[in-house]
């Protein structure tokens, strides 16, 4: 790791809403895994993981890496030291909370799948943005502006005909205009389902039941959440081998896996994708 901003310095920049969350997190990880986890900010680029041949598009994510021999974890984001180091608050403290929420008693869901795999990355994703965009609102920050960038670009590149996300398949492309209809602003979320759903058959379909799905539970609630997963994965994809973890159980294996294997800084540690590494700022 070659650059990064410590939590000193990201303490210095950012509001008490900050300060607060990554509290949150030294304290869950305190809790549950037995050991403080610190955490960091540096640039995508730093993992081994996130080239562009490996991720291409904008990417926003969290891993578990070693730094200072410490385990770590890492917010790393697509602009951060791209012109000089800039903090990004609402995406800091999105991606944070990915994890936070994870140790926080919400499940996760995936499967090895390979026509299915990103969707299911995106469905445990989408999964999350409601308590996140919660916890956000409790410390100061409105974390909506995520989804309504991406959301108007998904509505240009229909308008403009250049695409439609483009970059995934349709089983993802799906859930993340499901994610944005949930979670961005009301007049956008409305463009989604008027203009956009309907020039693409395949992509709607599934779109709609994920929304339908949603509208059945109280997606704050951790129990609730993964009745929502469970239900949502047998109406997209039923045929599908889709496997579950409590988030936190998810947490320890791939900081487990970094204790283990020392200095394997950058390898893949879990089988069961945070959701978070596609292509913007989620
Ligand atoms: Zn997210």
């Amino acid at each position: 790791m070659e650059f990064y901003w410590t939590e000193a310095q990201i303490r210095k920049v950012g509001t008490a809403g900050t300060a607060a969350m990554v509290e949150r997190w030294k304290s869950l990880s305190s809790g549950n895994l037995g050991v403080e986890i610190p955490i960091i900010l540096a640039s995508r680029y730093s993992s081994k993981n996130l080239t562009i041949a490996q991720r291409p598009g904008q990417v926003n994510v969290t891993e578990f890496l070693l730094c200072e021999d410490r385990p770590t974890l890492a917010v790393l984001l697509e602009e951060f030291g791209k012109r000089g180091p800039v903090f990004d608050e609402v995406l800091f403290t999105h991606e944070l909370a990915h994890r936070i929420v994870s140790l926080d008693g919400f499940s996760a869901i995936g499967t090895a799948d390979t026509q299915w795999h990103l969707a299911g990355g995106a469905l445990y994703s989408l999964a999350q943005h409601s308590p996140i965009l919660t916890l956000q609102r409790t410390n100061g920050i409105d974390g909506r502006p995520i989804f309504d960038k991406r959301a108007s670009e998904i509505i240009r590149g229909y308008v403009e005909q250049v695409g439609l996300c483009g970059i995934y398949n349709v089983g993802a492309d799906a859930i993340t205009i499901a994610d944005d209809i949930l979670h961005a602003s009301p007049e956008l979320s409305e463009q989604l389902i008027n203009r956009v759903l309907p020039a693409v058959p395949q992509i709607r379909t599934i779109a709609e039941e994920v929304v339908d799905c949603a509208k059945n539970y109280d997606l704050l609630d951790p129990d609730e959440n993964l009745l929502f997963l469970r239900d949502a994965v047998q109406r997209i994809a039923p045929a599908v081998a889709w496997v579950e973890a409590s988030g936190a159980d998810a947490v320890k294996m791939e900081v487990a896996g970094l204790i283990d294997t020392q200095n394997l800084e950058g390898e893949p540690r879990s089988e069961i994708d945070d959701g978070d590494d596609e292509d913007d700022s989620k």
